[in-house]
């Protein structure tokens, strides 16, 4: 088998995850390369899923920023080009903020990154499998258009988003049935949408709607509907599941399916332009990530879905009477794979708690408990946990 190289870091997978770990390997001085089976980078960011971080959880409900680090760099640049919308934490959904860049310009600028920070890239090549040394993992072997390679390095980090690597290398992991895992999606996006007419319909059908306010707050229904009356910036509309009345005016005439809800993302485009991201519009549950066949029917259902979708959204929805596809992602999202087994198991208690640890390594404030379901009602959850009195929990590392 050909020897590709010897690397001190060897990123495999270049989604969020894998692009901010290459950065931060490289930045630390060490030699580092970064596999990916696609020939571009930005994984369920980009090739397949929403505009940006939204609920990337930067702010905690206590308007503390708790996350930062090179996600936030890529949104900041973007910014500065005019290919991002400033954070924005709606007042009823305090603990949640959106930070939404430009998809491909944010494709864009990560290879851009790449070159800046000296990461070699290894594109085109799908690892399948590994090289141990007793029970150390010493090289990755990768399929690709010259063949099989192998690509040593002193430590491989597993950014597959499925966990394929530590599994191959005999990783622990969990994986729950599957008939009790997330629904994936085939997510897309359009343009030609009035938003002033989307805008107005929210606001004169406060009861078509029931935006997730942050419990935070204990807002009253009344007060929820009283705020809904207020909408007037196109960026809240995120939060708006709904459009009841008209999702069951067309499940009732056969013209939309009962596998999700209704409601969408919004994307910044260039010059100002916002288009509509729909992230939930196809869901196929019962698919184990693992198994080729059902990843296969997911490909299948979803795009099944989207055609009804997509009549549905043009005839029924305020607003989208002209609009028309502009983005649809190339292969379905992954909500819920393989677990691999940390050094420790965080806890509904640790959210509940807002634990800290000393060996801290990351930071969320978000909730732990609601779960995506194919059905109209998409998100579902009774006991769903939230950090105490607006905080934030820690990410231990637990490394001896
Ligand atoms: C429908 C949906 C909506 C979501 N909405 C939001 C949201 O609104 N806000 C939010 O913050 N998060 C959201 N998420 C979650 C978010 O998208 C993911 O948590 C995040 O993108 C995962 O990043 P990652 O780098 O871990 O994995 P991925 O983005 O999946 O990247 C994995 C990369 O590894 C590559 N790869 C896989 N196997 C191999 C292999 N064997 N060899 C080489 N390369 C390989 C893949 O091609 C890919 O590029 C959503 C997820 C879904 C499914």
């Amino acid at each position: 088998m050909e020897k590709y190289g010897d690397f001190d870091v060897v990123v495999v997978g270049g989604g969020t995850s894998g692009v901010a770990a290459a950065i931060a390997s490289a930045r630390a001085g060490a030699k580092t390369i970064l596999i990916e089976r696609l020939g571009t980078l930005g994984g369920q960011m980009n090739v397949s899923g929403p505009p940006g971080f939204a609920y990337a959880y930067m702010f905690n409900a206590r308007k503390e920023q708790i996350v930062g680090g090179i996600m936030e760099e890529t949104h900041n640049r973007l910014l500065k080009e005019g290919h991002a919308l400033p954070h924005t934490t709606p007042d009823f959904r305090i603990g949640y903020s959106f930070s939404l860049v430009d998809p491909d310009y944010w494709g864009l600028l990560i290879f851009e990154m790449m070159t800046e920070n000296n990461v070699e890239l290894l594109l085109y090549s799908v690892a399948v499998d590994v090289v141990k040394e007793g029970n150390k993992v010493t090289g990755v072997i990768v399929e690709n258009p010259s063949g099989r390679q192998v690509v040593f390095g002193k430590v491989i980090i597993d950014c597959t988003g499925e966990g394929h690597i530590a599994a191959r290398a005999g990783a622990p992991y969990e994986q729950v049935p599957k008939e009790e895992l997330e629904p994936h999606t085939v997510s897309f996006t359009m343009d030609g949408v009035d938003w002033d007419e989307v805008l107005k319909y929210i606001r004169e059908n406060v009861y078509d709607f029931n935006p997730m306010v942050t419990p935070y707050l204990d807002w009253t229904d009344e007060q929820v509907r009283e705020r809904i009356k207020q909408v007037t910036d196109v960026r809240e509309i995120s939060n708006f599941m709904g459009f009841y009345s008209l999702r069951d005016k067309a499940l009732a005439a056969g013209e939309w399916h009962p596998y999700s809800g209704v409601g969408f993302f919004i994307m910044p485009r260039e010059n100002g332009v916002i288009q509509a991201h729909f992230q939930h519009s196809s869901q196929v549950d019962n698919c184990d990530p693992t198994d080729v066949r059902d990843l296969t029917r997911v490909e299948i259902e979803c795009r099944k879905q989207i055609q009804i979708a997509l009549k549905f959204i043009k005839k029924y929805l305020p607003g989208f009477k002209n609009a028309y596809l502009t983005r649809m992602c190339t292969e379905a999202r992954i909500r819920e794979s393989r677990r691999i087994m940390g050094d420790y198991v965080l806890t509904k208690e640790d959210v509940r708690e807002a634990r800290k640890f000393p060996d801290v390594i990351g930071k969320s404030c978000f909730s732990s408990g609601a779960k995506h379901v194919a059905t109209t009602e998409t998100i579902t959850g009774t006991d769903v946990a939230f950090p105490k009195d607006g905080g934030s929990y820690d990410i231990p590392y637990r490394k001896e």
